[in-house]
């Protein structure tokens, strides 16, 4: 049967990777976007073109009503959701005395926040059928910690340890709950690094090169696939060996 993936920030980057590849392994995909409503739009059309069920809804992930709102239009459109995938996220350069707190509040917001409040709108359907995957986004910089990016970096560390204790929690009711740590991946998030760094950290890859919001999204697949059926509470590093 169809299942019906939830992907949070997917107007862009991993999070459009992501959807495209649940698409292309036969799940109904729900293109949550914020700001980009233009190229969540046009995702969602180029899917349905390709005979794939797709819908593109808009969303505050900061905001309980707004992201509960935007689950239960998918669930309308496309099915109850089955698969959620919180990748939805910020990203900010700082160093620790300068962080105000709207910065601070903003990366938690997002990241823990949101994935909070996607989770909640979504466990009610997820329970009662017991089966159900979710995929949180994390970093490798909330696994090894950031200099000038504490606050994503504790943010993300926040990510994995919510995938850990939720794993344990809904394990029992047939829910896995599973977390990827990209690497240094070639989106809008890493651009304002400049070339000249983000050459630089490419050369500090074993694999020598940065990845791809592809590289990123067959972690997310897999991990939300029947195939990781009994895979729970894991963190899939997808980093070309840059953390080794
Ligand atoms: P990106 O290209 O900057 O895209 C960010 C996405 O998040 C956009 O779709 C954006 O929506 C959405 N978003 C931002 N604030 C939101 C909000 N308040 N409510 C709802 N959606 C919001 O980012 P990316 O590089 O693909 O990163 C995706 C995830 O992977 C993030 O969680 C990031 O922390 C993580 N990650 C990335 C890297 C990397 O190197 N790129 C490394 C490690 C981890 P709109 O465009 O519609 O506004």
């Amino acid at each position: 049967m169809e299942k019906t993936a939830f992907v949070t920030g997917a107007s862009r980057g991993i999070g459009l990777a992501a959807a495209r590849r649940l698409a292309g392994e036969g799940m109904a995909v729900a293109i949550q976007y914020h700001t980009s409503r233009d190229t969540a739009e046009a995702a969602a059309a180029a899917l349905r073109q390709q005979g794939c069920r797709a819908a593109a809804v808009q969303a505050d992930v900061r905001d309980r009503a707004s992201v509960t709102a935007a689950i239960r239009q998918a669930e309308a459109l496309l099915g109850p959701v089955e698969v959620l995938v919180n990748n939805a996220g910020v990203a900010r350069q700082e160093q620790f005395q300068d962080i105000t707190d709207e910065s601070w509040r903003e990366m938690f917001a997002v990241h823990v926040d949101g994935a909070f409040y996607a989770i909640q709108a979504v466990l009610p359907h997820m329970l009662h059928v017991k089966r159900g995957a979710i995929v949180n986004l994390s970093s490798i910089w909330g696994l090894r910690g950031a200099s000038c990016e504490v606050a994503y970096a504790a943010s993300k560390a926040a990510v994995i340890g919510l995938t850990r204790s939720l794993a344990a929690e809904l394990a029992p009711s047939g829910i896995r709950v599973n977390c990827v740590a990209p690497g240094v991946i070639a989106t809008d998030m890493t651009a304002p690094l400049g070339r000249e760094t983000l050459a630089a950290l490419a050369e500090e890859t074993p694999m020598g090169r940065l990845g791809r919001p592809e590289d990123v999204a067959a972690a997310v697949a897999f991990l939300a696939s029947d195939s990781a059926g009994f895979i729970t509470g894991q963190v899939l590093t997808a980093d070309g060996g840059f953390s080794l």
